[in-house]
């Protein structure tokens, strides 16, 4: 692959679509990214992200803007009922949150004037880093020396663009690979995280003592909630200015009465995967808020039932059976190749790693081969991982010390798994 400048056309334009841009555009070659929503920035949509090894080398590599891009937690621990921490373990882990790592993209790949930092100084050596919204990709068609993609905009106008490699980075309902392998579904796995922030200094003492620079968990039957501190406005990560971000995964049996109130916003309409925040019907969350201060320790009750704009994500699974279409032409990369359940925190860093493995394989740096295998093992492996960890943890009842040894498995640095072989058969 290594050779002549060539133009990149990227769908997608969250993380992973970003992280191709930036580290295809530093080897020199054009980029365009077509993202479907149709304002300029995606913004206010997330809240936080673990971010992993990959993430960090990532940020470490392409990020030029210079500001922290992280909270660290010193500490993993678990709570019971009363609140009370029954096992921990210091360990340091860092968390952003999802506006920090975009902006800070967005500034390093286009320019994109943000609150979150400085847009950094292009290099003469870069190539074209195009963004383009309102972009919704509806086909594409493979040509001799390239892909044409075809884009419909929110206004019905409509257009194409070739490329010659095109890089699927358009999340776990890519319509890449939907077009690519139609028999390839995302499906529901029965349960949803309830999501939201709040900020840290809006909390009781003993909200802050569990969960400030602490990465803390509650399990119980079907239930599993998590917190930790992320950035807070403007991606600040001052002490008194962060927020506390929450991950609360309970059981929505299919087809169930429930599932559709929990997925229902406040303008009557059912959201099949999303509920964004800013659209929680507050009325049903108000049975949500009761809930919680029946099940969970205070300290998560407190924050559950405080977050002003709660979200719900219905947990899902989806994989490609392979990144590469069109001898080439087309790869899939992030959520796109293969969906992961959050409890593996480690949606960003595969997108991140994606993006530079491929980098070095158009470089010449590594071989298909070597592409191929590491960027499909994880795919496969973690994957696979995330379907076994959230469904011991919310359909079965272990021991304390069980999910405890799934979160620390989880934690496992990706240069030291050990993919099997089923994982990086190509
Ligand atoms: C707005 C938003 C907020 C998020 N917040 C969080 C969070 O708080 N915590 C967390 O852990 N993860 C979050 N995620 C998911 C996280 O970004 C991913 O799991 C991970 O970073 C891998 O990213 P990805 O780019 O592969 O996929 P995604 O982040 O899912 O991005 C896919 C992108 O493709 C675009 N797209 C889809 N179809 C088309 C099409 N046909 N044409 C053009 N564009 C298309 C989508 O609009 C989206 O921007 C969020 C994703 C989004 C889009």
């Amino acid at each position: 692959m290594a050779g002549d400048k060539k133009h990149f056309v990227i769908v997608g334009g969250s993380l992973g679509g970003l992280a191709a841009g930036l580290a295809l555009r530093e080897l020199g070659h054009d980029t365009t990214i077509l993202e479907r929503n149709p304002t300029p920035v995606l913004e206010h949509q997330g809240a936080g992200i673990v971010a992993g090894g990959d993430t960090l080398a990532f940020f470490k590599k392409y990020n030029r803007c210079d500001r922290p891009i992280a909270v660290t937690s010193h500490r993993r621990q678990y709570l019971d009922r009363d609140g009370n921490v029954t096992h921990k373990e210091d360990m340091d882990q860092n968390m952003t949150s999802w506006d920090l790592a975009y902006y800070l993209m967005r500034a390093n790949y286009d320019g994109t004037e943000n609150s979150h930092c400085k847009v950094p100084d292009r290099k003469p050596t870069d190539g074209k880093s195009v963004h383009i919204h309102d972009r919704n990709v509806t086909d594409i068609k493979e040509r001799d020396d390239g892909v044409e993609v075809f884009w419909e905009s929110g206004g019905g106008k409509k257009g194409s663009i070739r490329a010659d490699v095109l890089i699927g980075a358009d999340g776990p309902s890519s319509t890449i690979r939907t077009l690519l392998t139609p028999e390839i579904q995302r499906v529901y796995a029965g349960y949803c995280a309830l999501r939201g922030t709040v900020p840290e200094g809006e909390v009781s003492d003993a909200a802050r003592e569990a969960f400030c620079e602490r990465f803390t968990f509650f399990h119980c039957h079907g239930v599993q909630i998590l917190a930790y501190l992320i950035p807070g406005e403007k991606g600040t990560v001052e002490p008194g200015r962060r927020l506390i971000n929450f991950v609360y995964y309970t059981n929505f049996p299919e087809g169930s009465a429930e599932l559709d109130e929990i997925m229902t916003d406040r303008d009557g309409k059912r959201r099949r995967i999303t509920m964004p925040p800013g659209l929680t019907d507050m009325d049903m969350w108000e049975k949500q808020r009761r809930i919680a201060r029946e099940r969970l320790p205070p300290q998560f009750a407190e924050i559950v039932c405080a977050t002003k704009k709660p979200f719900v994500q219905a947990v899902t699974d989806v994989i490609s059976p392979t990144n590469e279409f069109m001898d080439g032409k087309v790869v899939l990369i992030g959520d796109a190749l293969a969906g992961f359940r959050p409890h593996t925190v480690a949606s960003t860093s595969q997108a991140a790693f994606d993006a530079m493995v491929f980098a070095d394989y158009i470089e010449g740096k590594v071989s298909r081969e070597e592409w191929k295998k590491q960027t499909l093992g994880f795919a496969r492996y973690i994957q696979k991982r995330g379907v076994d960890m959230g469904n011991r943890s919310q359909f079965e009842d272990l021991p304390l010390k069980e999910h405890i040894h799934d979160r620390n498995v989880a934690s496992v640095p990706r240069e030291k798994e050990v993919y099997p072989d089923w994982a990086t058969a190509i």
